[in-house]
C-alpha cells in the first residue's frame, strides 16, 4: 500500500473482551459490540456463526457445533480462532478497507506477557491492520472513564468482565501496580451454578444462570429483594423442573468469588507506594466492566475497602471509548508509547 492512500483507512480502536468484542472506528464512535463468539464445525473447523448468532446457540448446540469463546480466560487460548473472529467483526464494522489497511490500538488485559502481546499483534495484522498498538485494558478504561490518568496521581480502576477482573494503579500514563485476576461475571453466573445445584439438585443453564444474576443478583443487600423462578433440570430425575429463589439465596451464592475480587483491590493497593494509596483514598476508586453492573458491587467494595467507590458513567463501554479516544488522537498516543507499534 502505498502511503497516498493512508488516509483511506479508518483508524481502529477495538475493546477485545473476554465476553464481547467492541470496535470503535476514528471519527464515528462505536460501531460495533458483539459478544466474543466463534462457533464452528466440530468435524471440519469450520466457522458457523460469529457474535450474537452464537450467543443464541449457548446450551443449544448438537454434538456436529461448538460454541467458542476464544478469549474465554483473558488470554487467547485459541489463537486461530481469535484472528478469524476480529477479521469478521472488522469485516462487519467496514472497517477492513478495500484499498488501505487501517491503523489499530487494541486493548487487552493488563497482565499479558510480552509473548501473548506479540500473538494479540500477529492475529490484528493478519485480520487486516496495518500498524497496531497495544493499550492495556486498566488504562483504557480510565480514560474511557476520564480519569487524569496522565497526572502524577494515584488512579485505581477496578475492571470486572467477563473472564478477568483487572485491577490497577495508575499514574503518569503508565500502570504502577496491577492485578489481573480470572474472577469474573463468568465465575459468579458458575458459583449460581453449583449454588442451586446444592441447594435443590437442580442443573441450571449458563444462559440461565447468568440472567438470574442480571436480574436477581446483588452483591449488597438492597430495597427489594426479589423471588424468582427459575428454569432448570432435576439432577435426579433427569426431567426439567423449576424452583422459586430469593435475592438473599443469589447474593449468598456469589458471596465467595465477590470477596475474591474485594481481596484482589485490598493487595494491589497494598503493594501500591504509600503517596499513590493516600490519591487513591482521597479520589476513590473507580469501577468499569459488565461485572460492575451487578446490583450494589460499589456498597460491596466500599464496605470491604472503606474506599469511595463509583461506578463509570457507561461500565461496559469504557474500555472502547478510552481507546477510542486514543485514536481519535493518534499521534499524542504514539508520543506516548514510542516503542508500542509494530507494522
Ligand atoms: P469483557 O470485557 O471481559 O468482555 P464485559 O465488560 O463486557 O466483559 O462484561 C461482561 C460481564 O458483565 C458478563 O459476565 C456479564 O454477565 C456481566 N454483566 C453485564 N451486565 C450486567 C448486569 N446488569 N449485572 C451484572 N452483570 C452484568
Ligand atoms: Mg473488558
Amino acid at each position: 500500500m502505498t502511503n497516498a492512500l493512508a488516509f483511506l483507512a479508518r483508524d481502529l480502536a477495538v475493546d477485545l473482551g473476554t465476553a464481547s468484542t467492541l470496535i470503535y472506528v476514528r471519527g464515528r464512535g462505536i460501531v460495533l459490540d458483539e459478544p466474543s463468539m466463534v462457533a464452528v464445525h466440530s468435524a471440519t473447523g469450520q466457522v458457523v456463526a460469529v457474535g450474537s448468532d452464537v450467543k443464541r446457540m449457548i446450551g443449544r448446540t448438537p454434538p456436529s457445533i461448538l460454541a467458542i469463546r476464544p478469549l474465554k480466560d483473558g488470554v487467547i487460548a485459541d489463537f486461530d480462532l481469535t484472528e478469524r473472529m476480529l477479521r469478521y467483526f472488522m469485516d462487519q464494522a467496514h472497517a477492513r478497507g478495500h484499498l488501505a489497511k487501517p491503523r489499530m490500538i487494541i486493548a487487552v488485559p493488563g497482565n499479558l506477557t510480552d509473548e501473548e502481546q506479540s500473538a494479540v499483534k500477529e492475529a490484528a495484522h493478519r485480520a487486516g491492520a496495518r500498524l497496531v498498538y497495544i493499550l492495556k485494558e486498566p488504562l483504557a478504561a480510565a480514560i474511557g472513564a476520564g480519569l487524569p490518568v496522565n497526572e502524577p496521581v494515584g488512579t485505581m480502576i477496578v475492571d470486572v468482565g467477563g473472564g478477568t477482573t483487572d485491577v490497577a494503579v495508575i499514574s503518569l500514563g503508565d500502570v504502577v501496580v496491577g492485578q489481573s485476576i480470572g474472577v469474573g461475571g463468568d465465575e459468579l453466573d458458575q458459583a449460581i451454578m453449583t449454588f442451586v445445584e446444592k441447594e435443590y439438585a437442580l442443573e441450571l443453564g449458563e444462559r440461565t444462570a447468568e440472567s438470574v444474576k442480571i436480574l436477581m443478583g446483588s452483591a449488597f443487600p438492597g430495597q427489594d429483594e426479589p423471588r424468582a423462578e427459575v428454569r432448570g433440570r432435576d439432577l435426579v430425575s433427569g426431567m426439567p423442573r423449576t424452583v422459586v429463589i430469593s435475592g438473599d439465596e443469589v447474593r449468598q451464592a456469589l458471596q465467595e468469588p465477590l470477596s475474591v475480587i474485594a481481596g484482589s483491590v485490598m493487595a494491589t493497593l497494598s503493594m501500591c507506594p504509600v503517596e499513590l494509596a493516600w490519591d487513591v483514598v482521597e479520589h476513590g476508586i473507580a469501577m468499569t466492566g459488565g461485572g460492575a453492573l451487578l446490583r450494589g458491587m460499589d456498597d460491596m467494595l466500599r464496605q470491604a475497602t472503606s474506599l469511595p467507590v463509583y461506578l463509570a458513567d457507561d461500565p461496559l463501554t469504557s474500555v472502547a471509548l478510552g481507546t477510542g479516544k486514543c485514536v481519535e488522537d493518534f499521534d499524542a498516543f504514539t508520543r506516548l508509547v514510542p516503542s508500542g507499534g509494530s507494522s
